[in-house]
Formats: structure tokens, sequence, C-alpha cells
């Protein structure tokens, strides 16, 4: 059987690799981004993958989305909920808009995206839900209270979500990246990331493809006694 999946976030960096990494378990992909339509373009040339263009924290948004997902490929038995921001200050200037965003975005993006999809696995009895938190959830960052804050939340998110697909052969589980070497991190200032990697075990950035590897376990036909879990894929850096 073909199963159809969303990978929010899904053109670029992490999610990209994990749609490239679905695509090959010959899965039907859909690739969500957010505006950069030259860089989806350019990743569906590429891949072969069709991109959608939706803002995961826009609830109506995010349904239309969905349903025209469902209408082109079928119905959505596997998301990946990776889109994510970042809008780091400390709290002292961290506006109201800066944490609203983080919040909307990467926790309510989770929300959305369940919303329009989880019925459906649930009344067919089989899905797959794969929310993408951080290592900044578990451990807290210096300057990010809103995106620890909507990634322990993801955590959390699952952890209840789980309970609730269990009965119905939906599974529902996280992955807490470390440090990866995508464009997110690039932002990092140089001086900031030379000491990040100095406490990472493994000596260096993680891949993508390493996110894509844990992805692809979780959503797997044989994975439907792994749910409520976080896989942290960080190098050693946060061992819990
Ligand atoms: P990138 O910044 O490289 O890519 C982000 C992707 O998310 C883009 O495709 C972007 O679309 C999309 N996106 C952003 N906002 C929205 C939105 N509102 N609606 C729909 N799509 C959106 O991120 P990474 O690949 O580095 O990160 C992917 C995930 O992994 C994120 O959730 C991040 O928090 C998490 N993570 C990353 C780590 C890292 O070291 N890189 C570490 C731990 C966690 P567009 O191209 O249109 O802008």
């Amino acid at each position: 059987m073909t199963r159809v999946a969303i990978v929010t976030g899904g053109t670029r960096g992490i999610g990209e690799a994990i749609s490239v990494a679905l695509k090959d378990m010959g899965i039907k992909v859909a690739a969500n981004y957010a505006g950069d339509d030259a860089r989806a373009k350019a990743f569906s040339d590429r891949t072969g993958i069709p991109s959608y263009k939706w803002d995961v924290s826009d609830f109506d948004a995010v349904h239309a989305g969905v349903e025209k997902v469902e209408h082109d490929l079928g119905p959505v038995d596997i998301i990946v909920n990776n889109a994510g921001i970042t809008r780091d200050s400390t709290i002292l200037k961290q506006s109201y808009e800066q944490w609203k965003a983080v919040i909307d975005t990467n926790l309510g993006g989770c929300f959305n995206m369940a919303k329009a999809t989880f019925p459906g696995m649930r009344s067919r009895g089989w899905g797959r839900i794969v929310n993408i938190g951080s290592i900044n959830g578990q451990a807290g960052q210096y300057g990010q209270v809103n995106y620890a804050a909507a990634k322990s939340g993801i955590h959390g998110f699952t952890k209840a979500l789980a309970q609730e697909g269990a009965k119905f052969g939906v599974t529902v589980n996280a992955i807490a990246p470390g440090y990866i070497d995508t464009d997110m991190v690039a932002a990092v200032p140089e001086d900031v990331l030379e000491k990040i990697v100095a406490k990472i075990p493994v000596g260096r950035l993680g891949h993508a493809s390493e996110i894509a590897r844990g992805v692809a376990f979780l959503v797997a036909e044989d994975g439907g006694f792994v749910t409520g879990s976080t896989l942290s894929i960080n190098g050693g850096q946060h061992m819990y």
C-alpha cells in the first residue's frame, strides 16, 4: 500500500532530507513551505516531489492545504511537523511578536496539522505523526525562551496525542535534533557556533540526513509499537 505523507517545511534543510528519505521508501510525499518560492521550485525540480505553500501557524490555511494535498495524492497517512523558526533574544529584549511567532509556528503548527489529519488517520486505523522538537526544548538555551518553550511543548504534545492515537494504529513520536548544519544554524554567530561544537562529543554538527534516518525509522510500516517516544539525535551533546 502506498502511503501519503506531508512534511512541513519540507523543501529545504532538515525537511528536504526528510522528504527525500520518505520518497525513497516509496511514500508519496507533499513538501510544504512558507514563502521561499524559488527554493521550493528548485527542490521540486530536483526531487520530483510536489511542494505546497501554506503557513502552518494559520489554522484555516492548514486545512485548505491538507485538502489540496488529499485531492492530489490521496488521504494523508503520515505527517512530519518539521516547520520551525527562531526569533532569538533574551527576555529583556524579546517582544510579544517574537514570542508569539515562534509559539504559533513551532507549536501551533503541530496542533493545526494534527487537527487536519488525525481524524482521518484514526478512522482508517493507521497513521504516523512525527514532531521535530529540539535539544533546546530538552535542555533550554540562553536567549531562546520562546523557542525552548515551543519545542518543550512539542514533547508534551507528542506524549498526550500518542495516548489518544494508540488504540487506533496512530503513533505519535518526536525527534529532538542537536545542532544540524542547515540555514538555521548558519545564522548562529561563528564564535558561538565554535563553542557549541566544542561541547558535542561526536565533534561536529549533524547532517540533515541523520535526522531523516530517524524519521524513516518512526514512520515505518512495522513501527506500530513505538509511540510517545522522543528520539534524541544530537551527537551525544545531551543525554537523558
Ligand atoms: P530551515 O530554516 O533550514 O528551514 C525551515 C523550513 O520551514 C523551510 O522550509 C521554511 O519554509 C519552513 N517554514 C518556516 N516557517 C513556516 C511556516 N510558518 N509554515 C510553513 N513552513 C514554514 O530549518 P531547519 O531545517 O534547520 O530546521 C527544521 C526543524 O528542525 C525546525 O523545526 C527546527 O526548529 C528544528 N531543529 C533544527 C535544528 C538545527 O540545528 N538546524 C536543531 C534542532 C531542531 P521557507 O523555505 O518557505 O522559508
